[in-house]
């Protein structure tokens, strides 16, 4: 199999690598670099007809294909990208500007798990029966949905995008999939992947461009009939709009806001390292990551002085080098946004306890886009710090008094995707649990991933859950059948 990745990137429709019909790239730029370094198909609505196309061609016989074929073919991409760890690692942090290590230990495994996991999902699936007072019997048939659209956003690129795609396979659609135009390559790489792994042609259709152009021609497309979505709150508002009034499926997983919410009894070290991840790790660009530390009043200061001196510790530079605990954010324009973010929390009065600035490492990325790791403090739940999403290496630190105004606190958001508790009294920690409105929530762990377990957020963090049956059962379409004996 052929990894290379050319200076020009192709789609992947009918089973063909192909340029983009209106002969438009825009440019791939490496963020550790800050250099053009590719150039990705700028796709449109007549791409997007030619992936209808081959998928509509393709799908009587995917939807018939025995689930034991399908589970063969899912089984191989998992195996396949496992063999290819290491050149899609360094493709995913070249693209994303993340630490090497970070794409080998989580970004690429989590990839081929999630085509592992839903390979089994096409075996195991099953639909309910009610019988009726032995009178009769319903029954539900899942059946595939037909062509599906699944676009995802640059954070975590193939982690998310084969999140998606793996179940609507696995449920027997085919699909029309759009990486982010930020982070291309993993994508094409897992075109290879597949065409190499027997995924039969037209199946899976990969479509490069941006948002207005590519992404909206998905939504607006009046044969496909179910998008997945991970993205902003502000594009999935945007998508809702275009694809709610042709009535849809549709699945939104959107922006967070989260609270970590540290009290007195906690296990401290455990806390204390897992909160730093929770708080920097992908430099921030997690949507689960814990923006808004909460922490006790009897241990604010020593939480304020323990956390900034192990912040300043973490080494920002080259992603490429072993010993960078933070890399580059993912583009000049994340880098612009972030820093006004900063900038604003000034404004408003916050105290930046450490970073708040730009850091130039020295050599090859020097010209790259990075922040140092900052930690703000003094400002209130009111304050635009702590209610929009700034998706970067920044975290604020409030403190609360009781059980009551940590929970306050902790729901004082438009968003509710995650929330993270430390605790050692059991009792407190399911009650708190219990009465956030959240999606998702962690007690003395952060991001520990089972993935039969729903996944997805709340208020603006998005509709729908993803996860094991979950999205199984929205790629599929419930019939049911009444039968009376
Ligand atoms: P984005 O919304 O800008 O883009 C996401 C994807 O949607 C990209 O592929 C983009 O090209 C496409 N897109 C943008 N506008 C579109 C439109 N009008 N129609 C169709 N497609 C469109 O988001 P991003 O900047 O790539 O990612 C960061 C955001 O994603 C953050 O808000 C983060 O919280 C969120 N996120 C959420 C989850 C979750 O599971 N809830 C996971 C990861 C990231």
């Amino acid at each position: 199999m052929d990894l290379s990745i050319p200076f020009q990137l192709e789609n992947y429709i009918d089973g063909k690598f192909q340029p983009p019909l209106g002969g438009q790239y825009i440019d791939n730029i490496e963020p550790a670099t800050g250099k053009v370094y590719g150039a990705i198909p700028h796709s449109n609505e007549k791409d997007i007809q030619a992936a209808v196309t081959a998928a509509e061609k393709a799908f009587p016989a995917w939807s018939k294909t025995p689930a034991e074929k399908r589970f063969q073919i899912l089984n191989n991409i998992a195996q396949l990208i496992d063999e290819q760890l290491d050149v899609l690692a360094l493709a995913e942090t070249n693209d994303n500007g993340k630490p090497l290590w970070l794409s080998q230990e989580v970004d690429i495994p989590r990839a081929s798990s999630n085509f592992r996991f839903f390979a089994t999902a096409a075996m195991h699936f099953a639909a309910e029966s009610h019988t009726m007072d032995g009178s009769g019997i319903n029954y539900t048939l899942r059946q595939p949905i037909g062509i599906v659209g699944c676009i995802s956003p640059w954070n975590l690129p193939i982690y998310l995008f084969t999140w998606k795609i793996a179940p609507a396979l696995a449920a027997g659609n085919c699909v029309i999939a759009k990486p982010s135009e930020v982070t291309p390559v993993s994508a094409y790489l897992l075109a290879k992947i597949c065409q190499h792994a027997g995924l039969p042609q037209g199946v899976l259709n990969i479509v490069h461009g941006d948002g207005p152009h590519c992404g909206e021609a998905i939504v607006k497309h009046p044969d496909i009939k179910a998008i997945s979505f991970t993205g902003s709150t502000r594009a999935g508002e945007r998508i809702a709009s275009i694809a709610a009034p042709m009535f849809k499926k549709l699945s939104l997983e959107l922006g967070g806001k989260n609270p970590n919410i540290i009290f007195a009894d906690c296990d401290w070290e455990k806390m204390m390292r897992t909160t730093l991840r929770s708080s920097f790790a992908n430099q921030g660009q997690i949507c689960l990551c814990g923006s808004r530390i909460l922490i006790e009043a009897s241990v604010y200061e020593k939480f304020k002085t323990e956390f900034v001196t192990r912040v300043q510790q973490l080494k920002v530079g080259d992603p490429l080098e072993d010993s960078s605990k933070q890399g580059a954010v993912v583009s000049k324009l994340h880098y612009d946004k972030v820093m006004g973010c900063i900038e604003l929390a000034r404004k408003e009065g916050g105290t930046i306890l450490c970073g708040g600035n730009a850091f130039q490492p020295e050599g090859r990325c020097k010209d790259g886009f990075f922040i140092a790791p900052t930690v703000i403090e003094g400002l209130g739940p009111q304050c635009i710090t702590n209610t929009e999403e700034i998706f970067g290496p920044v975290v604020t630190l409030q403190p609360f008094e009781t059980y009551e105004e940590a929970l306050t606190l902790a729901n004082a958001s438009s968003y509710g995707l995650s929330a993270t508790i430390w605790t050692q009294d059991v009792t407190k920690a399911h009650r708190l649990a219990g009465n956030l409105q959240c999606g998702i929530v962690w007690i003395n762990c952060w991001l520990v991933r089972d993935l039969r377990t729903p996944f997805g957020g709340t208020k603006n963090s998005g509709v729908g859950r993803e996860g094991g049956w979950e999205a199984m059962r929205f790629f599929t379409e419930a019939k049911n059948v009444c039968v009376v004996v």
